[in-house]
């Protein structure tokens, strides 16, 4: 179940890449972006024009939609993400999808909350040369407040993820009241360092999805909340920083 396929994306990996989105989510971050990837089956959309969200595809379907950008991927050394919702909630697909363009060639990377067993996260990682792995709070009970579950299985996979020798990026979305404050930076670094990770990327919180909630007749907790912006974030950054972490927009 595909709900976008983005071309050109320049954000989500390295060189120029297609972007598969999954639907089907086990997290309900209270922020979240993208709320019609949360659900698995089709949704309607309501606007100036109801849009259908979600479509069942096959394996050989996504693949011919990302082969026809190999030229790019080439030039750029850029390639395929699977993203979602959360990718490894289908991940029998992701991992047929995913060996079937490692099959081809294609540089191949993730980007997951590592929400889900150990069996299954490993089952994908064998077929990613890249994890983007998103990392919402480094404590567990605020992790659940915010997300619904806690962190204990996620952190399992990020240190399983970090010991195969894949490369990985944490990911921080930065999200108001939440952990954006200079004590949960700091408590990120402190983790991340822990584990062996140098690098962070960091997501600053947006209101790009806030329309998409009256569409779907959902609530929205973070409804009219400012955005943030890099210029917001110097002394969060630095907080990584002193903790031995390059934390990066
Ligand atoms: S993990 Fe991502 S897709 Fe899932 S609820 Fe959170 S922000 Fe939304």
């Amino acid at each position: 179940m595909v709900f976008n396929i983005q071309k050109f994306s320049l954000h989500d990996g390295p060189g120029i890449r297609t972007v598969v989105f999954l639907k089907g989510c086990p997290l309900r971050c209270k922020w979240c972006a993208n709320p019609e990837s949360q659900r698995m089956e089709v949704q309607i959309l309501q606007g100036m024009e109801a849009e259908r969200k979600g479509r069942e595809m096959d394996v050989e379907g996504v693949v011919k939609a990302c082969m026809q950008d190999w030229d790019f991927y080439e030039e750029s050394g850029g390639g395929v993400t699977l993203s979602g919702g959360e990718p490894l909630a289908q991940a029998g697909f992701a991992r047929e999808l995913l060996a079937a363009l490692g099959e081809k060639g294609v540089h191949r990377a993730v980007e997951t909350t590592g929400f889900a067993g150990e069996e299954v996260f490993a089952s994908v990682l064998g077929h990613v040369e890249l994890v983007l792995f998103d990392v919402k709070h480094w404590d567990s009970r605020r992790h659940r407040e915010g997300t619904g579950a806690g962190n204990e299985g996620i952190l399992q996979n990020l240190r399983a993820a970090v010991a195969s020798g894949k490369e990985v990026l944490p990911r921080i979305p930065v999200i108001p009241g939440f952990n954006d404050g200079l004590e949960d930076a700091a408590g990120f670094g402190r983790l991340l360092k822990g584990l062996g990770l140098g690098r962070a990327q960091l997501l600053p919180f947006h209101q790009f999805g806030e329309s998409k909630y009256a569409g779907l007749g959902m609530e929205y907790a973070y409804a009219g909340v400012e955005p943030l912006h890099e210029e917001d974030l110097a002394a969060y950054q630095a907080a990584f920083t002193r903790e031995g972490v390059d934390a990066f927009f």
